[in-house]
């Protein structure tokens, strides 16, 4: 084990959270992970496992030991019969998606990034969009952590299935995750095609959309009438079949207008607020369509370099474009000014107890704001539409709901409690976020 160092400090990508003279460990394993857990609770400290660090949220802010993730990398086993990949917690999801593309696979659905780390990633439920694949901690079939007293558990359908059932969205709570075993299938391509609709003509065409298309994206443009739209088909494992964009097309529209141009833009419209709304009107004419084939995770995925702030929603499906249009109802009454589009994502049921798509069909919405904006009054005038409708806000992105609230939108609480109390008696694993949402 690398020598612990002391204080320094633990950013999160965003700049919203920090914390300051931390014992920082890279452990290389589950007995190292063990060794560790069990001084700080001898000693009354809390220890926290931080990912990447790309939650908005304190959810990964130590308090006193940091686990850094660099020394838990790489694929540990395939299993070509079962369809399955183990791999240490704290592999990049893009370290992870190269590997499997090397091997012939792919996991099933992502977000839209991949510079998590696998635990990162399950643990606060990072979903992507589509009726039928469902978010990451729904592909995992096997895990092991350590638990608050020390103790190395292996859980899977067979062994320990209650830890695996809701240890998937553990929220750092449970234990630190030293492997995670998704199920993963044949690599395959994707079919993208990207096209701006008006607000109306989005809003009636949605439901055909995500029932035509595998994972359907909306965006839209606050002060404008305008949505950007993007569906990605399956078309196959064919790889010969794939037309990716070529390289100047992606460099000029992922790499320069999506990160660099959009990016100046939004730091001098920050300064000039009263630029928005005609900046965001002329950007949403600017976008033309586009279509490519490519491998799933560079379709899934994209690098962002534009550094924001963020709160997501997940309401019931049914209620959704109703949601959407009182959110727009909302903005539209108030003085703000946002130079980011809304994003609208779908997801269907899935078994993980605090996921944020736990037996309902969801529709997601998420606001963001540049980096240097302060976002409180846009996401509370945004939150209580959400609210009102059974919303459960990612538990990674900003959001204000306590353990009073989470109580009544996750009705498998009070077993992941049970667990929480069986797993980590003395709150090892505790921070002020967890107090806050869990209890103490
Ligand atoms: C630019 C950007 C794009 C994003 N896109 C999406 C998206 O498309 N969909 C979506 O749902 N979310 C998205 N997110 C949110 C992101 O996926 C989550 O916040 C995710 O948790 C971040 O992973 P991380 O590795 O940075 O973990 P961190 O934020 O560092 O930690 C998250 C949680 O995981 C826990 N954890 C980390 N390692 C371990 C371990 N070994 N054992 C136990 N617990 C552990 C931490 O303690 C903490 O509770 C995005 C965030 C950003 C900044």
């Amino acid at each position: 084990m690398s020598t612990p160092q002391t204080a320094p400090s633990w950013r999160n990508w965003s700049g919203l959270e920090s914390a300051d003279g931390l014992e920082v460990v890279q452990p290389a394993d589950a007995d190292e992970v063990a060794e560790v857990v069990r001084r700080a609770r001898a000693a009354g400290r809390t220890v926290k496992s931080a990912g990447t660090g790309h939650s908005f949220t304190g959810i990964a802010r130590p308090q006193h030991v940091h686990l850094r993730p660099e020394r838990m990398r790489g694929i540990v086993a395939v299993d070509r019969d079962a369809m399955t990949v183990t791999a240490l917690a704290g592999t990049q999801l893009k370290v992870l998606n190269a590997e499997l593309a090397r091997l012939g696979l792919s996991l099933h659905n992502m977000g839209d990034i991949a510079e998590q780390t696998l635990a990162g990633a399950i643990s606060t439920g990072t979903h992507g969009t589509g009726g039928r694949a469902a978010g990451l901690a729904a592909q995992v079939v096997g895990l092991e952590l350590v638990t608050g007293t020390g103790e190395v558990l292996r859980a899977s359908a067979t062994e320990n299935a209650d830890v695996l059932d809701l240890g998937r969205v553990g929220l750092g709570a449970l234990g630190v995750l030293t492997t995670i075993t998704f199920a993963v299938e044949p690599l395959f391509l994707l079919r993208a095609e990207e096209q701006p609709m008006s607000w109306t003509d989005a809003l009636a065409a949605f439901d055909d959309l995500t029932a035509a298309h595998d994972h359907v994206d909306m965006y839209w443009f606050p002060h404008s009438d305008r949505m950007l739209t993007k569906r990605n088909t399956r078309v196959g494992t064919d790889l010969a079949a794939a037309e990716p964009l070529p390289r100047w097309r992606a460099w000029l529209d992922d790499d320069l207008l999506s990160n660099t141009v959009f990016g100046a833009q939004t730091s001098a419209l920050n300064l000039a607020p009263q630029a928005i709304p005609a900046a965001n009107r002329l950007a949403s004419r600017l976008l033309g369509p586009r279509s490519y084939t490519d491998v799933a995770h560079r379709v899934f995925t994209t690098e962002r370099r534009v550094v924001f702030r963020e709160m997501e929603y997940a309401v019931p499906r049914e209620a959704g474009l109703d949601v959407l249009r009182e959110c727009r109802a909302a903005f539209e009454r108030s003085s703000l000014r946002v130079s980011f589009p809304v994003e609208i994502r779908v997801a269907p049921p899935d078994d993980v107890p605090l996921s944020t798509s736990y037996d309902r069909d969801s529709f997601y919405l998420a606001f963001h704001t540049h980096r240097r904006t302060d976002h409180r009054a846009y996401f509370a005038a945004m939150e209580p539409v959400l609210r009102a409708h059974g919303g459960r806000p990612h538990w990674g992105k900003v959001h204000t709901i306590d353990a009073d609230d989470v109580a009544g939108l996750y009705p498998r609480l009070p077993d992941f409690l049970a667990l929480r109390d069986r797993l980590d008696p003395d709150r090892v694993f505790t921070n002020s976020y967890l107090d806050r949402v869990l209890g103490d």
